[in-house]
């Protein structure tokens, strides 16, 4: 297991709510996760040997959305929230 931060992580970390950070917000939308949320992907994010990172996550109508044509709030394709 690296321990190596991305770039690109630490900037959608610093830009992420509280809620967000914490896993009770949606990544996309903001809105509260549902029972059917799913993780995005982990944000590779370390403060010298420690994690600082945490995972996205998108409910269900973000998912559903993003299945069929772009979701609301048009999120960039690696997960990060606008
Ligand atoms: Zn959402």
């Amino acid at each position: 297991m690296s321990r190596v931060t991305n770039p690109g992580d630490r900037e959608i970390l610093a830009a992420l709510t509280e809620g967000q950070f914490r896993g009770w917000s949606c990544t996309w939308c903001s809105e509260e996760l549902d029972g059917a949320a799913e993780e995005v992907r982990r944000l590779e994010v370390y403060r010298g040997a420690h994690y600082v990172g945490t995972t996205l996550w998108a409910c269900s109508r973000c998912l559903k959305a993003a299945r069929t044509k772009h979701p609301p709030g048009q999120p960039s394709k690696d997960g990060a929230p606008t």
